[in-house]
């Protein structure tokens, strides 16, 4: 609680010993008799924003307490009010808000057949609604992707969800608030609609439910919840990809924006040119589509843009600047908004016939029809804004001269006063003879006359000394005093008038909410559109077209993020197709180093992005819809919640194997590697056994193993590949060629790859003498049908090919040769 007093806010007690050590301020005490001190800390008004701010990241609610009577007026003490209650979920304002993403406030309501699950960003009123499986899982993939900056859950729920929220900062409710009836008829009234069935939701009690307890929260934290302020999306599960938080982390939608740049999701948004356009893009990036026909549309929208470069480029450079009208809109219907969001409405709504003139040529990204309220509110704006608007109403100066005439002759009034106080320095300087005489202002003395010592003797009569200085003196006199008297009066009477002006302003604005928003959402949108279309144009993607059975055929993919890091003309593309009647699972073996994670990942981002709506790094491209992505692949920091490597690759295994369908597409890179050598390809051999023959799996399977005997699986698994990252052999140098063959690889490279890294000559040349001696010890493989026959460069019979002189050689001589090598390794 921030207690308003004078200049400062102060905290007490309990709440003192707690912020001061999060804002880095001091801790001090007062008196509060028989010894007992109550402790407290402050911090200065005029900068509250930015410790507010701090107390909000360590996830920490905020109430202020404000004096809501004039200092003046009390009697006793000022009345005081709590004004409003800012959490992390809650906040509107730009100082406490990152661009780039939604800021959302998640309502959660556990129930037996579904869990609700209601989010609300308040910074620019989306409200979805969903509803998924009423399992932890299920939940807590969802709130991955939300990344809620807040948590309100029912109180009765505490245990369950106490894990599931780890670090989010949680309100913690009465269950009463969960009333999905009660919900119905709010939300009939802030939609301004008859029924809730055109959104999808009206029969999903469990997330109506949620979105009462958010409607609560957000009315206690003082947000004013109009008509037209709300846009609500029920968002079917069957209608999204669904990503767990391990496959969003290892296909680069990073979950934590501030973490974000050298991964997909920060390619992608790098492009759009407003933080309208870059939300939005994250959403899509986060909820990639399962049906066909969204997806199309949108593509086909982003197809105009990539082929019209010239006006796509006209498009993004309007946009750019274009302010947040989204955010600028929530904050003015929260009555929040400053003289600066204003004058940014002002130019975004002067900007806008420009935008809409270029949109026109594509006639699918067609804007909302332009509003003659729009008009009206862009008219007003520029009659009443001067150019130059203050940050803070504080001290007036947002309106011109000519737009009020009350709030001129306020100015009128005062201004002979302040005209005499202006010339009052040179014509005392005149009258008295002393050149250093000056006129000054402060807020305890008011305005004043400043004479030094030196010039003691000559001050008139008249002047009533006021304060003494080091250096002179400061005076007044009685018509200094009528004067100053005047110009304050009217100043708090302008300022007053000012803030009664803006508040009118802001009401009328919030009239058009909902023209506003729709615009804000076009203009998101489009940006967004532009942004895809711009990565496509400048990486060569291409448009992918969809089938409607699983499986995909990708000519020529590339890894966007390696192709980038290796700068132009170095990344290999390589081709993949999965089709569960005859290549459901693709084995890739090959050497560490090879190319073979990137070769995975890459196939996972560009079924993505063309789920996304997005073209794809590629010459081409057919996608059969997927319901998932599942990928096991590296280590990460489950390994600071104190499992081993392998317990955590074995946990998603467990998990893939039981939530994939034959509509998903599994990434498996190395698994079994965290183990011995031979558990490792037991059960690296037996998931992939169970993968290829449980019926109610085949799921598409990529499976990448440094195991090169793992390779032989394919003589009995009909629908499972061989495939091997190519290699060339340069006598004892290797080469990665990184382009995917078919046909498994027959060595790790193991030793190739350390010497690569730089291990001492020594230990490479005995690690190569004691490879030998283990496969000597080792029975030989069967041979795989499927790999070309290919023998060792330091083999006898490959020495002595090579010192034949063939030119010479008989046919006779040639036939004994091959008799004699047969002989000696028949035994083999
Ligand atoms: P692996 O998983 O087989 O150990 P990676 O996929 O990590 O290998 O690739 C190792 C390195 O090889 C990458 O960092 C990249 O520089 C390079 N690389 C991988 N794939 C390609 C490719 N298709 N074209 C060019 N370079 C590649």
């Amino acid at each position: 609680m921030l207690f308003r007093l004078g200049d400062f806010y102060e905290t007490f007690g309990d709440d003192a010993e707690r912020a001061a050590p999060i804002l880095g301020i001091t801790l001090t005490s007062r008196e509060l008799g028989k010894g007992q001190r109550l402790p407290m800390a402050g911090v200065p008004y005029h900068a509250f924003e930015s410790y507010v701010g701090k107390l909000l990241k360590a996830g920490v609610k905020v109430a202020l307490c404000d004096q809501v009577e004039p200092a003046g007026a009390a009697r006793g003490l000022v009345r005081r009010e709590v004004v409003r209650v800012l959490t992390p979920g809650t906040v509107v304002e730009d100082s406490y808000l990152e661009g780039g993403g939604a800021n959302y406030a998640v309502a959660v309501c556990l129930r037996s057949h579904y869990h609700g699950i209601a989010a609300l960003d308040c910074s620019t009123g989306e409200l979805a609604l969903l509803r998924v499986e009423p399992t932890d899982e299920a939940l807590g993939d969802e709130l991955t992707r939300l990344h809620p900056a807040e948590l309100i859950v029912s109180e009765s729920d505490r245990p369950r969800m106490l894990a599931l929220a780890g670090r989010t900062p949680v309100s913690w409710v009465d269950p009463q608030d969960f009333d999905a009836r009660a919900a119905v008829d709010r939300l009939l009234a802030l939609l301004g609609v008859e029924t809730l069935a055109a959104f999808g939701c009206d029969e999903w009690p469990e997330a109506l439910a949620a979105a009462h307890a958010l409607l609560r929260h957000a009315e206690r934290s003082h947000l004013r919840l109009e008509a037209g302020l709300l846009r609500l999306h029920a968002q079917h599960p069957r209608a999204y990809m669904h990503l767990d938080p391990a496959t969003r982390r290892s296909l680069g939608l990073a979950v934590d924006r501030s973490a974000s740049g050298d991964d997909l999701a920060g390619l992608m948004v790098r492009e759009a040119t407003t933080t309208m356009g870059a939300r939005t893009l994250r959403r899509w990036l986060g909820q990639p589509l399962r049906d066909r026909e969204p997806l199309e549309e949108r593509l086909g929208r982003v197809t105009q843009l990539v082929q019209d470069p010239l006006p796509r480029g006209q498009l993004q450079s309007e946009l750019r600047g274009m302010p947040d009208l989204e955010r600028i809109a929530a904050r003015t219907g929260q009555g929040l908004a400053t003289p600066r969001d204003l004058r940014a409405l002002l130019e975004a709504l002067m900007a806008l016939p420009a935008i809409r003139a270029i949109a026109a040529r594509w006639p699918e990204l067609a804007g909302p029809t332009p509003s003659t309220s729009q008009d009206g509110i862009r008219d007003l704006l520029s009659a009443a804004l001067v150019d130059d608007v203050p940050a803070t109403l504080r001290e007036g100066g947002v309106f011109k001269a000519g737009f009020d005439a009350e709030l001129d002759a306020l100015r009128d009034g005062s201004k002979a006063a302040r005209e005499w106080i202006a010339g009052l320095e040179q014509t005392e300087r005149q009258r008295t003879g002393i050149r250093s005489l000056k006129v000054g202002f402060n807020q305890v003395f008011g305005y004043y006359l400043e004479i030094s010592h030196a010039n003691r003797e000559a001050i008139p009569a008249e002047y009533v000394r006021k304060q003494t200085l080091v250096n002179g003196e400061r005076y007044v006199t009685p018509e200094l005093k009528e004067k100053e008297t005047l110009v304050l009066n009217a100043r708090s009477a302008t300022v007053a008038r000012e803030q009664t002006l803006f508040g009118e302003l802001c009401r009328r604005i919030t009239a058009a909410g909902k023209d506003l928003l729709d615009t804000a959402a076009w203009l998101a949108e489009l940006d967004a559109l532009a942004a895809l279309g711009s990565a496509a144009a400048q990486q060569r993607w291409v448009r992918p077209s969809f089938r409607d059975e699983p499986g995909c055929e990708i000519i020529g993919g590339r890894h966007p993020l390696v192709e980038a890091a290796l700068g132009p003309g170095r990344f290999v593309p390589n081709d993949l197709r999965l089709d569960p009647v005859d290549q459901q699972v693709v084995l890739l073996s090959g050497p560490n180093m090879a190319g073979k994670s990137t070769y995975l990942r890459q196939a996972g981002i560009i079924v993505l992005l063309a789920q996304v709506g997005s073209f794809v790094p590629a010459e081409r491209a057919v996608i059969g819809l997927c319901d998932r992505i599942f990928t096991r692949v590296g280590a990460h920091d489950e390994l600071a919640k104190g499992l081993s490597t392998f317990m955590v690759e074995m946990v998603e295994t467990a998990h893939i194997l039981a939530h994939a369908t034959p509509r998903s597409l599994l990434i498996f890179d190395e698994v079994g590697r965290g183990t011995s050598t031979y558990d490792g390809v037991s059960i690296a051999q037996a998931i992939l056994e169970y993968l290829h023959d449980a019926p109610q799996l085949r799921s598409l399977t990529l499976f990448a193993t440094h195991y090169h005997e793992l390779t032989a699986l394919a003589q009995r698994l009909p629908r499972l590949r061989n495939f091997r990252m190519e290699v060339r052999e340069e006598g004892e140098r290797v080469i990665f060629l990184h382009q995917v063959v078919e046909g498994g690889a027959d060595r790790s490279y193991g030793i190739h790859v350390a010497e690569l890294a730089g291990l001492p000559r020594q230990v490479v040349v005995r690690a190569r003498q004691v490879l030998s001696d283990l496969e000597g010890l080792r029975p030989l493989e069967r041979p795989d049908p499927n790999a070309q026959l290919s023998l060792p460069l330091d083999h006898p019979v490959v020495s002595e090919l090579k010192q034949l002189d063939l030119e010479r050689l008989s046919p006779r001589e040639a036939l004994e040769k091959l008799f004699a090598w047969q002989g000696q390794h028949a035994a083999h």
